[in-house]
């Protein structure tokens, strides 16, 4: 018998492409690949690439650079080594890649994961193979599901795609370019997905797509479903204790989503809810189709149903244009909203995207101090909200053994990391845990002893209440 061949598999960026890799390596274990944690012994180097910002696609080439010399170390080993570029650079730059870095063997798209065999054998037998195609065909009908063993290998939480590409062409961003149109997998197929998971253990969906809220597929009853009534679907899937969703659009918030929140314990009250900036003129000139204030009631109409929910969001600082007065008001927005969590980023312009053309462009040192104070606002945040959960006790659901001996971590609600000194046998269950102390963003408790929903309160204490 063959010995299996290794795969490792280097992802950069989002969460899409987190699932994405998995199943390109549920594709491959079909071909006889395993997974390997090293690029170093490995037979097929898979980079899956990230195109968002130019830092991101910039370290691909100096990757493929590294593992030039990992391939010709092979070579004078006797042994073969091959390198795929998948994710969106493959996408973006296609045979550009292969010209750049002549040692790429297999650039592919992230519409045409299903078809990586059969790249890889026409790399084999012709030196090269590029697939950058938007296929007809869904490669969600194609693409295998994970072995029971690999889906406990990854752990109690899952991601799972629900819709892909984008129409909202924000004029910053290529993803409606490297991801193409707007497409939504039916209902029952996510359905099935999420109780295979749970039947092999996982226990907390995430719900993913670059637009997941603009989610509409076919329900069974033959009708559009939006995300909301998916999710209302997926809460009745036993072992699935909690479920999250993301990224999502402010425009796309509809009632079927807000109703979720109010209806659905298992689906948590912390939501990714990405505005960019604060100024309505920026708004504009990025297309986002929304103004601050429309935002600012979208977050309230979450509120409304789920006083306890918190947001985090995305900035873009140094969009063409953005004075100081625009930025300003970005700061106004983070005061008014109040954020558990944020990222920002230094704009940056993408070829072929709109707002690279725009002219008035902001000065490097402009953008590295806008960025500098954002991003202390939102620590400073984040810090009060970590800081509130000391001396309370919250529910964690615990994924794993954490680093130091005898301690296990989980997330709470607000997917802040929380470690207790416990058995691991608790992996996988919703506990209280009472917080003592905190270590940078992470929460440090005690398994409490109150049952973690508190009960109602008894009816002696309301009588004495009102009397
Ligand atoms: N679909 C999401 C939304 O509606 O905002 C975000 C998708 S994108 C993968 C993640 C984040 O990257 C964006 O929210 C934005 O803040 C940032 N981003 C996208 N293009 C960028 C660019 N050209 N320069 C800097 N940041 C960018
Ligand atoms: Fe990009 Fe998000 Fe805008 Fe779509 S909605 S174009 S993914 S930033």
């Amino acid at each position: 018998m063959k010995p299996p061949r290794k795969l490792h598999i280097k992802s950069y960026g989002c969460q899409m492409n987190v699932y994405d890799a998995q199943r390109m390596a549920d594709t491959l274990a079909g071909e006889g690949f395993v997974e390997t944690s090293s690029s170093d012994d490995a037979d097929l180097v898979i980079l899956n690439t990230c195109h968002i910002r130019e830092k991101a696609s910039e370290k691909v080439y100096s990757e493929l650079g590294r593992l030039r010399i990992l391939k010709d170390e092979a070579a004078r080993n006797g042994r073969e080594m091959r390198i795929a570029v998948a994710g969106c650079v493959a996408q973006a730059e296609s045979s550009e890649i292969i010209r750049r870095a002549p040692v790429v063997d297999v650039v592919v798209g992230p519409q045409s994961y299903h078809h990586l065999p059969r790249l890889l054998a026409h790399a084999k037998a012709h030196g090269r193979a590029l697939e950058t195609e938007f296929p007809v065909e869904d490669k969600f009908g194609f693409l295998p599901a994970p072995k029971p063993e690999a889906i406990r290998a990854r752990g109690i939480s899952s991601f799972v795609t629900v819709q892909e590409g984008c129409d909202k062409f924000c004029t910053f961003c290529v993803v409606p370019y490297t991801r193409g149109a707007e497409v939504s997998r039916p209902v029952q197929r996510i359905v099935d997905d999420v109780a295979r998971l749970a039947d092999h253990g996982v226990r907390e969906i995430t719900l993913i797509g670059q637009n997941v809220n603009a989610y509409h597929g076919e329900g069974p009853d033959g009708r559009t479903w939006p995300l909301g009534r998916l999710l209302h679907r997926l809460a009745e899937t036993p072992g699935i204790v909690r479920l999250r969703y993301s990224t999502s659009h402010p425009r796309d918030v509809d009632d079927s989503l807000i109703e979720a929140h109010r209806d659905l314990p298992a689906l948590m009250p912390f939501v990714h809810l990405p505005v960019q900036s604060g100024s309505d003129r920026i708004l504009v000139a990025m297309n986002r189709r929304h103004t601050a204030s429309e935002y600012r009631g979208v977050i309230d109409r979450f509120r409304a149903v789920r006083p306890d929910i918190a947001f985090s969001s995305d900035f873009i600082v140094g969009f063409p244009s953005e004075t100081e007065e625009d930025f300003a008001a970005t700061l106004a927005l983070v005061m008014q909203i109040g954020y558990a969590a944020a990222y920002s980023f230094k704009y940056s312009p993408r070829p072929g995207t709109p707002a690279a053309d725009m002219r008035e462009t902001v000065s490097a040192a402009e953008m590295d101090q806008r960025l500098v104070r954002l991003q202390e606002l939102i620590d400073s945040q984040q810090s009060a909200f970590n800081a509130a959960t000391i001396g309370e006790t919250v529910d964690v659901l615990f994924e794993r053994s954490a680093r130091n001996p005898g301690q296990i971590v989980g997330r709470t609600a607000y997917l802040q990391p929380a470690h207790v000194m416990a058995s691991p046998e608790i992996i996988g269950q919703i506990l209280p845990v009472t917080i003592t102390s905190l270590e940078r963003y992470s929460l440090l408790g005690q398994l409490a002893v109150r049952s973690p929903t508190p009960p109602a309160p008894l009816p002696y204490l309301q009588m004495t209440t009102g009397a």
